[in-house]
């Protein structure tokens, strides 16, 4: 009936180990989103509220996604991962039938965490939409958000974004996404946590991942990612020529980064 599973299983279970640096990142997730699910009746003891909506946001590629299916694996709850392809593809139904569908979903499953990815894209200011077909749809994305109030439910929604400015303002008020994370650009520290994740078990000459943190000022985690790739399959070319395991070249690493343009330039 539903189109979409609970997370990966465990066997892809992701946790904040396998996210790099971003300590502070980690410790307000903590607060705002692990202790709240975990521990909702000590927080209603104390008045404060559980469930409701956080907006976490961004530059593409610093983790954001990474982070949140993290998150979950940390609770070790059920996470509805929704992609927009899910919600629009005519396949499933209505538009309005599927987000409806989505949080029945949710309300059966918990405790839960339900992403919303690209969130923009599902809620844009409805000020700057003409078609009255989108201006349903964030009306009754709206609605569903509001459905969840009061309730206690222990169901996190979570929607993720690059672009907050595009987003509807109504999506901000009390109740509704009414928390906002800031994931920022991973800092040099970050980036040697992010290198040190991408280069085990790798064979790699001589790495110096100080320096190579210190050459990639302005890269995503993204962006280091694509660079370690590159450098793996130039590695792998000249494997299969050699018919023996070459390893991958740090002077290869630091010219690939040298020659990319990082992505969060222009955020
Ligand atoms: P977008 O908005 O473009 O979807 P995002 O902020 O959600 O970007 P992710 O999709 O989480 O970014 O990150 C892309 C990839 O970059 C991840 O799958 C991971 O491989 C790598 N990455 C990004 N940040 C980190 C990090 N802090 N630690 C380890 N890997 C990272």
């Amino acid at each position: 009936e539903t189109f979409f599973a609970p997370g990966d299983g465990e066997r892809f279970r992701v946790t904040f180990s396998d996210v790099g640096g971003m300590d502070a990142l980690k410790e307000e997730i903590r607060l705002k989103i692990i202790y709240p699910l975990q521990h909702p009746e000590l927080y209603k003891a104390y008045g404060r509220r559980t469930g409701g909506g956080i907006l976490l946001y961004g530059p593409p590629g610093c983790g954001k996604t990474l982070l949140l299916r993290a998150t979950a694996g940390e609770v070790a709850c059920n996470y509805f991962a929704i992609g927009l392809h899910e919600i629009f593809d005519p396949y499933y139904g209505s538009i309005e039938r599927n987000l409806h569908q989505i949080f029945e979903t949710a309300r059966a499953n918990t405790p839960c965490v339900l992403v919303f990815d690209e969130i923009d894209s599902l809620a844009p200011n409805r000020r700057d939409v003409r078609d009255t077909q989108t201006r349903n749809i964030v009306n009754q994305f709206l609605s569903e958000l509001d459905g969840l109030r009061g309730e206690n439910q222990r169901i996190l929604v979570i929607g993720a974004t690059n672009s907050p400015w595009q987003l509807d303002p109504a999506l901000r008020r009390p109740g509704r996404f009414d928390q906002a994370i800031f994931v920022p650009p991973p800092d040099e520290s970050a980036r040697l946590q992010i290198i040190k994740l991408l280069s085990k078990g790798k064979p790699i000459a001589q790495l110096d991942d100080t320096m190579l943190a210190q050459a990639t000022a302005g890269f995503s985690g993204a962006d280091l990612r694509w660079v370690f790739d590159r450098a793996a399959e130039l590695a792998l070319a000249d494997a299969l020529h050699a018919g023996k395991t070459v390893p991958i070249r740090m002077e290869s690493l630091i010219q690939i980064a040298q020659s990319h343009t990082p992505s969060t330039n222009a955020w």
